[in-house]
């Protein structure tokens, strides 16, 4: 079948739509007409940096649609039903995932070629690739929800509301009148302060430097904010915090000085969490004598180590009894041929969520 896909054929340059062609879908796997992919910062990654994924590359991994036909074998969705793609691997029976650590899957990704431009084969992002009028998606990656479930707010749960709550919820367990940190209000950022207030954090000190984003996150439940380029974040944590430093801080840009901040601004016995991604090549030095005498946690958290059966239908359910904020994340919506108009706004920080839009 003949689809539109944006393509990044080379790093640092423009994606391109192209007329592609989609495989029928593999046994095991399920073709998703897309209905709705937020633009999410690491897919600008996959754009400017060296990574795991090489061009071509189909980008997109924050998406949500309609199930279209289902390959042989497939029993968890049918045609018709309205699902989250959830990424990675989720084979259900590795040393991770009978652990109930799904984020954490070692099976290897899909061995067909899904996608093609002539004879080139086209990678899909994390065996995802929403940046494309249809995805053909291993079944266990999708989860149905309801019909009163807007299709463009559940995207986002598919990375960005899953990751950011997951953090605060999965990883770290906040427990109410904790005090956190969080550097970097981006559309992950911004979820991780939603998360902190549902958690019941007490004081939720969010870090960024450009202003607009620091009012969006009072707007999530943060009830402190710091302009790191004004002021030195570590320092006003620790005076937001009677000079102890918070019980927990969240690092969402994915760079070492940043994550060492993140480790310095959290007290003796609190957690730094580890969200952003980081270069493949980055280090972050953090003093030995002072890991071990301060008793702190440095732990990092991949898709907000969440189980998606369980807890993708539970942020589902937030949003639907009015418990998380959806709507207010998309601030800008983008048809498949304005994607490089939509890495702009994002880099700009334009937007707290961009989310293309199909039809
Ligand atoms: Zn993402
Ligand atoms: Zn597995």
């Amino acid at each position: 079948m003949k689809i539109k896909a944006a393509v990044l054929w080379e790093r640092r340059t423009p994606l391109r739509v192209e007329d592609v062609d989609i495989a029928d879908p593999a046994p095991g796997e399920a073709r998703v007409k897309i209905l709705a992919s937020g633009v999410c910062h690491s897919d600008l990654h996959h754009i400017r940096r060296e990574t795991a994924f090489v061009p071509p590359l189909v980008l997109g991994h924050e998406g949500a649609g309609v199930v279209e036909s289902v390959g042989e074998g497939v029993t968890r969705v049918r045609p018709g039903d309205r699902v989250i793609i959830a990424f990675g691997q989720k084979c259900g029976e590795c040393y991770f995932c009978l652990r109930g650590q799904h984020h954490l899957c070692a099976a290897p990704g899909p061995s067909t070629v899904r996608l093609r431009h002539g004879d080139q084969a086209l990678t899909p992002l994390l065996a995802v690739g929403s940046f494309a009028e249809y995805a053909n998606i291993d079944a266990r990656n999708l989860v149905p929800i309801p019909d009163e479930m807007p299709l463009d707010r559940a995207a986002l749960i598919a990375c960005g509301v899953t990751t950011g709550l997951g953090a605060v919820i999965k990883t770290a367990r906040v427990e109410p009148g904790a005090s956190v940190a969080v550097i970097g209000i981006g559309g992950v950022g911004l979820n991780v302060v939603q998360g902190a207030a549902l958690a019941g954090a007490a004081r939720i000190i969010a870090v960024d430097l450009v202003d607009r984003k620091l009012e969006l996150a009072r707007a999530f439940g943060a009830t402190h904010t710091v302009n790191a380029g004004r002021e030195d974040p570590v320092a006003a944590v620790q005076r937001l915090t009677g000079g102890w430093g918070a019980d927990y801080a969240f690092e969402v840009i994915g760079h070492p000085a940043t994550i060492r901040q993140a480790y310095d601004m959290v007290r003796k016995g609190g957690t730094a969490v580890v969200v952003g991604l980081a270069d493949v090549a980055d280090e972050v030095a953090i003093p030995a004598a002072d890991l071990m005498r301060s008793g702190k946690t440095l732990v990092g958290c991949f898709y907000g180590s969440v189980s998606p059966y369980v807890d993708i239908p539970r942020y589902v359910d937030l949003y639907l009894n009015q418990r998380i904020k959806l709507d207010e994340l998309i601030s800008r919506r983008f048809a498949l041929d304005e994607i490089n108009e939509a890495f702009r706004a994002m880099d700009a920080g334009e937007v707290a969520r961009g989310v293309v839009v199909f039809e």
